[in-house]
């Protein structure tokens, strides 16, 4: 993109931190890109006065000195966009981190630059238009198989249209090499560049009929969100945040993931970038790094890159929805990024909002959370004239102090975002994981998403979910009799219910991250093991009612085989489980004609 020369140099009057300030510098813009002292560390621009501008430098800037120069470089915050992203992984500021160690060892230095997107290797182009073709942004240039499992397909830039005057014939080129050129003599490569606090234009949003389907028993059943929706994942420390977003990146149904580790501490992260490479993505075997984008930024990197990681993150997500792909961002943890926002809003004097944070906290997340959707991608199919649909789903991860919901950063987010999936101490603390706690937690994606489940999902979805939640109401009310009366109180049918609500959390709601077997769910598998559980309660309650004790119902075996049902694979899965429905019926028959 076009790059306006500027010559403006100020000086270094003020380090507070991760924020400096320099004077001489009338004529700079808000967004713009500085860069601070001998190092020349990269810094954006958040605040002017008068002819003093304040940055948020995005490297430690420990050991700089008053005085020392700042260039404005005349562009905003940008990402390099092209083949090649899949696979990286970057720094909060696109660089990408095996370059970094290449350069300067396991600390990284500081001021050092490197290109996101490598420039010397050669991507097999196929185009797809031919000179004299009439183009506008999004529309198909062609082209590249960027892994495996992934096609690129190469566009023109947002803001960009005319008439080719000539095309790349099929072959290998640089990501700098000339693939087409326009009339007016302006050349396209398969690489630009894009201002990542700016969402990329689309064609139109849409509405959201259809799941993002996690694979987590618990959350497609219970609080499914739609794909280009969002949910919030907060929970307090140990909760089991992070094995979510890493779960649903192996095992959600997006094409693209895009993970962005804020200010998380480093071990963390890496186990992410040891475990990724060597995963396999279940729907094609290859690797699980072929459809992936890590962006990290630990917590003992400077804060400031915190903002940038999460920005830089969605930008790298919408570049593949424009494509035409289901992209998922999972965002772990958006409070670091809040802290990094009330951080940097302190050294800045800025008057503070509710808990310190700024009070432009709630419009910086709105405006994060609004960058998900479902869409009509701008531009056109070259081969059909299709307009291409895409998606984002954003999945941010909370930490609130000490696991209390009321604070501000999950307040703000819940207020925007579609699903909530609320971790519960209490549930982790049991070994309950995932720690959904299923009384807190909501969707509003229902109305939208039932006619999907009802044509897709396998026969009797709405009712079974609808049982289980009466079932779990019922037995939260029990609950209450059992603490204030004792369980003596209760009657067989209602111990009934206690011990198959037991049954549906251990079996159902429970699922192992770290099982093979049970760490992916099917819809068939979520949907037969519910319906398992549902068969069993309902067949008990007529062996009841044959006036047969609970207790000896309870003494049967077949409820470990149900039990065991949830460790066996999704494939064999069916069989099983009608064997087991079987035998189960066998057993309660069994208990009455006994009586009989
Ligand atoms: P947080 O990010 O909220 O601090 P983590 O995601 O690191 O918490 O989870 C803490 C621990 O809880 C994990 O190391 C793991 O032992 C356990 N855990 C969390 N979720 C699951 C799960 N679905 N299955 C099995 N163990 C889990
Ligand atoms: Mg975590």
């Amino acid at each position: 993109m076009a790059t306006t020369e500027t010559a403006l140099v100020g000086t270094l009057s003020r380090i507070s931190g991760p924020m400096i300030a320099a004077s001489g510098m009338l004529g700079a813009t808000m967004g713009e890109i500085v860069r601070v002292g001998k190092l020349g560390l990269m810094g954006e621009i958040i605040r002017i006065d008068g002819d003093t501008v304040y940055a948020q430098v995005f490297e430690d800037t420990g050991g700089m000195y008053l005085g020392e120069e700042v260039h404005a470089t005349g562009v905003a915050l940008a990402v390099e966009l092209g083949p090649g992203l899949l696979g990286s992984t970057y720094d909060g500021i696109q660089r990408p981190l095996i370059t970094l160690q290449e350069q300067s060892g396991d600390f990284i230095g500081r001021g050092l630059t490197a290109v996101a997107l490598d420039r010397e290797k050669r991507w097999a182009f196929t185009p797809a238009v031919e000179a004299g073709a009439e183009v506008r942004q999004g529309d198909v240039l062609g082209t590249v198989q960027e892994t495996i499992t992934i096609t690129h397909r190469v566009l023109v830039p947002p803001g960009m249209e005319g008439k080719l005057t000539s095309v790349a014939p099929e072959g290998e080129y640089t990501v700098e090499d000339t693939i087409a050129e326009f009339e007016d003599g302006t050349k396209l490569t398969m690489m630009h560049r894009w201002p990542v606090k700016r969402p990329r234009p689309i064609g139109r949003k849409l509405p959201s009929d259809r799941p993002f389907l996690t694979g987590q028993r618990v959350l497609d059943c219970l609080f499914p969100i739609a794909q280009g929706g969002s949910a919030i994942v907060p929970g307090g420390f140990g909760t089991g945040k992070t094995v979510v977003e890493q779960t649903l990146s192996k095992h959600c149904d997006a094409e693209i993931i895009v993970y962005v580790g804020c200010g998380e501490r480093g071990n963390e992260m890496a186990d992410v970038l040891t475990e990724f490479p060597e995963l396999t993505d279940p729907n094609t075997g290859e690797s699980l790094m072929n459809r992936t984008i890590l962006v990290v930024n630990t917590s003992n990197m400077p804060v400031a890159a915190r903002d940038a990681s999460v920005y830089t993150g969605i930008t790298l997500a919408e570049y593949y929805r424009d494509m035409g792909y289901n992209v998922a961002l999972m965002a772990d943890s958006t409070s670091r990024w809040a802290e990094a926002l009330r951080e940097i809003s302190s050294r800045l004097e800025e008057m503070p909002g509710e808990e310190g944070y700024p009070t432009y906290l709630a419009a910086r997340i709105s405006e994060f959370y609004e960058r998900s959707g479902r869409i009509v991608c701008a531009g056109k199919e070259a081969e059909t004239d299709e307009p291409r649909v895409g998606s984002l789903t954003l999945v941010g991860a909370v930490s609130p102090p000490g696991g209390d919901f009321s604070e501000p950063v999950t307040q703000t987010s819940l207020r925007v975002a579609g699903g909530l999936w609320a971790l519960d101490a209490s549930l982790a603390y049991r070994r309950h994981y995932p720690a959904v706690n299923w009384n807190r937690s909501y969707s509003l994606y229902f109305s939208e998403l039932d006619p999907w489940f009802e044509e897709n999902a396998p026969a009797g979805w709405r009712d079974n979910r609808q049982q289980a939640v009466q079932l779990m109401q019922r037995d939260a009310e029990l609950q209450e009799v059992v603490q204030l009366v004792g369980p003596d109180a209760l009657q067989d049918t209602e111990r009934l219910i206690l011990e198959v609500s037991r049954m549906i959390r251990e079996v159902f709601l429970q699922q192992n991250a770290f099982s093979d077997n049970d760490a992916y769910c099917s819809l068939d598998k979520n949907a037969g093991l519910l319906r398992a559980l549902l068969d069993f309660y309902e067949e008990s309650r007529k062996v009841l009612e044959q006036g047969v004790s609970l207790n000896r119902l309870l003494d049967l075996p077949i409820r470990e085989d149900i039990a065991r049902l949830r460790d066996v694979g999704n494939n064999e899965f069916a069989e099983r489980r009608d064997d087991v429905v079987a035998n189960m019926r066998g057993q309660l028959n069994g208990l009455i004609e006994k009586k009989g």
